[in-house]
């Protein structure tokens, strides 16, 4: 596939190939963008914001209305090279290539409630005869840095709203997961999006990255992924807004009153979902010392029925993992908390970029496994046995993007939502469970601000106040 410069699709001899990690078979490649095609991005989106700051409210909305209706035609297409390219399973890409389609028609519905307000100026002396409000007004070219693990919808979470606003948009997409990213540009300008407003350079992030994180055309960076890169990109950005969704190490509490059959099956699915590369994921299960035997073995028995293998057969449960170094770097994690004294339940083993689904106990604190996000296939179980014990194990670590609670009695999930320490408490869910219109974001390194279309839409404009002084009044 191309990357879309200025209104063109243009390759480069200098190719990346994009590789299936579960037979390392060669499905496309991209160009390896380069300095110059950075500078010819910037160029044309800032020609681009020129159209798109000028357009309805109405055009937009239509043209993501129709995005929206061109992924929901061809579902089946995008969810194939979602899971070709990454590591989802054809049933896990379906799920995603769904919510893409609603988060592109939230991203239209929201473009019509981007509202300002009066701003009451004579509330304070001197404010008198003066009568105004404020709009908000798109923000400029915004530069979309986007993960692997969802490779579309976390595209569309960047586009959608950016175009919604008014903005142009200069997209770099994972490089081991850019055809979804392209598919859906493809799709944003046959519905209509003016080209120069949106561009996609493909190529390394370490390459292509700092010539355009810190240019001052670019008004806003929006970045999706791990903290290490995120830091990077903060030391580099300048004086520019910056949006963050970083990573993080998920807890869920399941207390003593919890229903058990819905907490093993949540958090299962929860831990295990695209073979534990989720943002989301659950990576700590925090269990009360009444139920505990009986809820690790149920769920180690659950995690055992796991069915590990190809992507596209229907009754896979989990995929491999993104490159097999990912999943020789969780092997490694494995190992060293059991040579430290972690039982290891479940798992353990690796085949290529196959690892199983794997669960822990006993884990000493310091291990990496237990300090660090995994974000691979593998959970820990820890022993609780009252709740601010609990809490403060949740909010040990420096993240806090989503936690979770399992209880039947209402003062516990009152407290727990309270006294978590992170950006959003999912009472009898896992940790992975998002709507896409929801508030999504984290507190300390899981991130700045918050996403979800219409919260979005909030850090992809900016007020713009009007102030009438009527001294005749
Ligand atoms: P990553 O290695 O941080 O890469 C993310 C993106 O940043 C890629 O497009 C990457 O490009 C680019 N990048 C890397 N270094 C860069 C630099 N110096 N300048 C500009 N761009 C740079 O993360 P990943 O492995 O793809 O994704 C996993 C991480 O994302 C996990 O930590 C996960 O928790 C996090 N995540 C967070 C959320 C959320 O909403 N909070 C959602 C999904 C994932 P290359 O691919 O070319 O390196």
């Amino acid at each position: 596939m191309k990357m879309l410069l200025d209104g063109q699709w243009v390759d480069r001899d200098e190719k990346i190939d994009v590789i299936d990690p579960f037979d390392n078979s060669v499905i496309d490649t991209v160009p390896s963008g380069n300095a110059d095609d950075c500078e010819t991005a910037l160029k044309s989106a800032v020609k681009g914001f020129e159209i798109t700051k000028k357009m309805t409210v109405y055009d937009r909305a239509q043209i993501l209305f129709k995005a929206a209706a061109i992924i929901s035609e061809r579902l089946e297409e995008f969810a194939t090279i979602i899971a070709r390219e990454g590591s989802k399973t054809i049933n896990e890409a379906r799920t995603e290539a769904s919510r893409c389609v609603n988060t592109m028609t939230a991203s239209a519905e929201e473009s019509k409630r981007i509202l300002g307000e009066t701003i009451p100026f004579d509330s304070f002396p001197g404010g008198e005869k003066r009568r105004g409000y404020y709009y908000r007004f798109p923000i400029g070219v915004v530069l979309a840095i986007t993960p692997f693990n969802d490779p579309l919808n976390l595209v569309a979470h960047k586009i959608g709203p950016a175009f919604a606003a008014g903005n142009a948009v200069i997209l770099k997409p994972a490089t081991v997961t850019p055809l979804s990213a392209i598919k859906l540009v493809e799709a944003m300008v046959e519905a209509g999006m003016p080209p120069q407003a949106i561009q996609v350079i493909t190529g390394y992030g370490s390459k292509i990255g700092d010539p355009m994180v810190s240019d001052e055309r670019v008004r806003m960076i929006s970045f999706t992924g791990g903290v290490e890169a995120g830091k990077h990109i903060a030391s580099k950005a300048g004086i520019k807004k910056i949006g963050m969704e970083l990573g993080s190490n998920s807890p869920v509490i399941v207390w003593k009153d919890a229903d058990l059959d819905l907490a093993v099956d949540s958090c299962v699915s929860g831990s295990f979902w695209a073979a534990g590369q989720n943002c989301i994921g659950v990576q700590r299960l925090l269990v009360h010392k009444d139920i505990y035997n009986e809820f690790k073995t149920r769920f180690v028995e659950r995690t055992k029925k796991y069915k590990i293998g190809d992507k596209m057969k229907e009754d896979t449960d989990m995929g491999p993992m993104i490159t097999e170094g990912e999943a020789i770097r969780v092997e490694k994690w494995v190992n060293e908390a059991a040579q430290k004294g972690a039982n290891v339940l479940c798992g353990g083993k690796r085949t290529g970029s196959l690892y199983e689904p794997t669960v822990l106990e006993n884990l000493p604190p310091d291990v990496t496994i237990h300090c660090e996000e995994v974000f691979g296939p593998t959970v820990n179980l820890y022993q609780i046995d009252d709740l601010d014990e609990a809490i403060k194990e949740a909010n040990s670590l420096p993240y806090g993007l989503l936690a979770g609670i399992f209880t039947s009695n209402i003062d516990v999930a009152f407290k727990a939502s309270y006294d978590l320490d992170c950006g959003g408490v999912m009472i009898n869910d896992s940790t992975d469970y998002r709507l896409d219109s929801m508030p999504f974001g984290g507190v300390k390194y899981s991130g700045l601000g918050r996403e979800g279309l219409k919260f979005s839409l909030q850090e992809l404009t900016e007020p713009k106040v009007v102030c009438f002084y009527l001294p005749n009044i």
